[in-house]
């Protein structure tokens, strides 16, 4: 691989520019290469084969001919080969967090976060491989017995965003594998390496030929082909959700089942009752890892009349304090945008916010460290007619909203189309219950900005997406329930 930046990697056989494809490391049938940049300088860290719809189709139906033999591997089997992924990965936390950080920009502390919090999910399924059980229905007549089998639903295509781009492979792969399930993987084109070195250690894992392969490339070739292939019985997706929804009408034209992660627009509730330190701290998880660019972060902070402006003293410091930087200098807290067109998109909301009345506290222009890089940002005096009420930011920038009572504030954090995570503080026990029970959100965080566990169950409501990722109702969306009549038994 050309590298203009040296990664300092104790493994360099993880630093893969190549495609997987049914077991084997090739280039792309027309032979094309894309840059893969680093967004904090701009410089090039390497060039991966862009593959092409033909390359799609071989690995799909590479995966068709697996899929037999993996979906009729014993369960243990295929557990003790997701351990040994999950080994792997966490053996290799050092390096896969360099090629993060090179690829994504985040700082090297998160890449470590994800790479860790990403091998939890294949621990997690490594175990729940051993319990897809099916069940015995009491029979309604003599000599009839009824049960049901969960089998392994077929060849899954996996279609995965940059601003997780080791976290997300892992919360599909593994379950699929688990379930016994072959994959094909089409990871987000900034953010290839991380997939590919995760190939390379499924590989060394023992996970056979043609059960994960890897097809960077162009979404209308590589994507239109997992969309539209008949072998291809599931689409999984993490992204945006104008593409997931395109996802979904190609899907329904071969009847495959569809699972969904889209946007989200997080609403932070603070209750005049809430702990100051906890919401701060809630708050500044929420809304600034990985620069603002996580599906789950906060989008929308709102604050009761009687504990606003002590709230806002206390946030804007704490926002003030983070510290702004190329993701591998020690103590940086956050990094740059993945590109220009996330920083025009925060740059937008901030103008029109303000156009409508909004007062910048904190921030509100590009960072000193040029590029892609912009200032932790805390607006006051946010309404809901304003852009970022409805839009989700992406980016480093929390709007305040004042509310007043309970109810507003249900009202107005529900006031989305998006019903992905949400968030509140508070100390009252029943207010926990009520406001927990009113929320029309996926996920729900009290007292807390970091929510996610592989034994949860992670997914949103309404325009957020269908299904889950993680917790045993994870694997059920990789299986299929067949069931059994069995006649003429004599008992
Ligand atoms: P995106 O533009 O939707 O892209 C996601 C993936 O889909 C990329 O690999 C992209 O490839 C591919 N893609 C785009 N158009 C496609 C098409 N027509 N057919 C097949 N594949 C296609 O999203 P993003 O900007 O990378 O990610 C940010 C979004 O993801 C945000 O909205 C965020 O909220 C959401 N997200 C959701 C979750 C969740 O769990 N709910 C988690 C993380 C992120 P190309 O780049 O080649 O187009």
């Amino acid at each position: 691989m050309s590298t203009a930046l040296h990664l300092d990697l104790n493994d360099r056989a993880l630093l893969r520019d190549q495609l997987l494809i049914g077991g084997e490391w090739v280039d792309g049938a027309a032979g094309a290469r894309d840059d893969v940049t680093d967004p904090a300088t701009g410089g090039l860290v390497g060039q991966v084969a862009a593959g092409t719809r033909a390359d799609a189709r071989r690995a799909i139906e590479l995966a068709d001919a697996a899929q037999r033999d993996w979906g009729r591997t014993p369960a243990k089997t295929r557990s003790r080969i997701l351990r040994a992924w999950h080994d792997l990965i966490v053996e290799h936390v050092d390096d896969l967090a360099i090629l993060l950080t090179a690829e994504q920009g985040k700082p090297l502390a998160e890449s470590r976060g994800e790479i860790l919090y990403g091998a939890t999910f294949i621990e997690w399924y490594a175990e729940e491989a051993k319990r897809a059980y099916g069940e015995v229905i009491p029979s309604p007549a003599d000599g009839r017995r009824l049960l049901t089998l969960r089998k392994p639903i077929g060849v899954v295509a996996a279609i995965t965003p940059w601003n997780f781009p080791m976290a997300m492979i892992a919360r599909k792969a593994a379950p699929a594998l688990a379930a016994g399930c072959t994959i094909v993987i089409k990871p987000a084109p900034t953010t290839p390496l991380s997939a590919l070195a995760l190939g390379e250690l499924a590989q060394r894992a023992g996970v056979p030929a043609g059960v994960l392969s890897i097809v960077c490339g162009p979404a209308e070739e590589v994507g239109g082909e997992l969309a539209e292939s008949p072998l291809v019985r599931k689409i999984t997706f993490t992204g945006s959700t104008p593409v997931g929804k395109l996802l979904m009408t190609q899907a329904a034209q071969t009847v495959k089942r569809v699972s969904l992660e889209l946007g989200g627009n997080a609403p932070f509730i603070v209750f005049d009752d809430a702990d100051l330190d906890v919401a701060v701290r809630g708050a500044i998880d929420s809304k600034f890892r990985n620069a603002g660019q996580t599906c789950v972060c906060a989008n929308r902070i709102l604050v009761q009349d009687g504990i606003h402006d002590a709230f806002v003293e206390r946030f804007a410091a704490a926002t003030a304090a983070l510290q702004v930087g190329n993701g591998f200098d020690d103590g940086v807290e956050q990094g740059p945008l993945i590109d220009d067109r996330a920083l025009a998109k925060v740059r937008d909301h901030i103008e029109d916010a303000v156009t409508h009345g909004a007062s910048v506290v904190v921030g509100g222009d590009a960072h000193e460290l040029g590029g892609t890089f912009f200032q932790p940002t805390v607006l006051t005096g946010a309404t809901p007619a304003m852009r970022i009420a409805v839009d989700e930011t992406f980016g480093p920038v929390a709007p305040v909203f004042r509310f007043t009572t309970e109810e507003e504030a249900v009202e107005l954090a529900n006031a989305t189309e998006s019903g992905l995570a949400a968030y509140f503080c508070t100390q009252d026990l029943g207010r926990a219950w009520r406001v927990g029970e009113a929320l029309e959100f996926g996920v729900v965080g009290v007292n807390t900005g970091l929510i996610s566990y592989e034994g949860a169950p992670f997914g949103g409501v309404k325009q957020s997406g269908l299904g889950r990722e993680g917790s045993r109702h994870g694997l059920d969306d990789f299986l299929e329930i067949s069931y059994l009549c069995i006649d003429g038994l004599g008992v």
